[in-house]
């Protein structure tokens, strides 16, 4: 499939549904980005920060950017002028460094807690017990400019099917549970960010809200390009 078909394919499949298609470009030159943009696709997911900044003020100002890979407080500064979602956050030292941020550039910043879904111990995120301690903190409370929408997580990178639903149905509990306790009233909170190529249609029969897919849309990626 051309990137072309493969955006209608997902448009096609998400239509009438409340998942949106996140395309993850990481590693792939703006052209290609520029290709599915051309196509209508309008959510654009990177994994870091520079190579994000760099990219941005080539492509068309209307791309909504949300970073997905871990990020360190000091690349905050490179995306806080433009960034739409950070789908990646994992600390509270991150958001505060957000939130400065994101009040030098006078604007908010969407951004969701990333929990520790997978089985590998390697994949970056969250405990329950951990976002319970950060949005019960005072410096959280007083944020002006970190809007959290919800929750995102990574599931294990395996075939089996059993594993990845249990993973995204943790994912979606714990969703609803922080809904329960922290925004009941907040309708802004509502986004389950799961599933990737190899992964997405368990995710969004768990009730995911963005599918974040790379490879299914741009082919496999070049690490030596970037
Ligand atoms: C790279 C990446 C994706 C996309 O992976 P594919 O398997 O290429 O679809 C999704 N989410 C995160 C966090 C990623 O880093």
């Amino acid at each position: 499939m051309t990137i072309a078909e493969s955006i209608a394919f997902f448009n096609k499949k998400l239509e009438g549904s409340n998942c949106r298609l996140i395309a993850v470009s990481k590693t792939h030159p703006e052209a290609l980005i520029q290709e599915a943009y051309d196509a209508g696709q309008r959510i654009f997911g990177e994994n870091k920060a520079q190579e994000m900044a760099a990219k941005q003020p080539n492509l068309p100002q209307d791309i909504e950017w949300h970073m997905i890979g871990h990020l360190q407080t000091n690349k905050v500064k490179y995306i806080a002028p433009f960034v739409h979602t950070i789908q990646s956050v994992d600390s509270l030292k991150v958001l505060e460094e957000i939130e400065k941020q994101a009040a030098k550039h006078n604007r908010k910043i969407n951004c969701l807690l990333q929990f520790h879904i997978a089985e590998e111990e390697t994949k970056f995120g969250l405990s329950e017990a951990e976002a319970n301690e950060i949005l019960q903190s005072e410096s959280y409370r007083n944020m002006q400019h970190v809007q959290l929408t919800g929750v995102m997580g990574i599931a294990t990178n395996t075939e089996n099917e059993d594993q990845l639903r249990k993973e995204f149905a943790h994912l979606r509990t714990i969703f609803e549970n922080l809904k329960q306790q922290f925004f009941p009233t907040d309708a802004v909170f509502k986004e389950i960010s799961m599933g990737m190529s190899s992964d997405y249609e368990l995710a969004i029969a768990a009730g995911s809200t963005f599918i974040r897919v790379g490879s299914a849309i741009f082919g496999n990626r070049n690490y030596g390009n970037i």
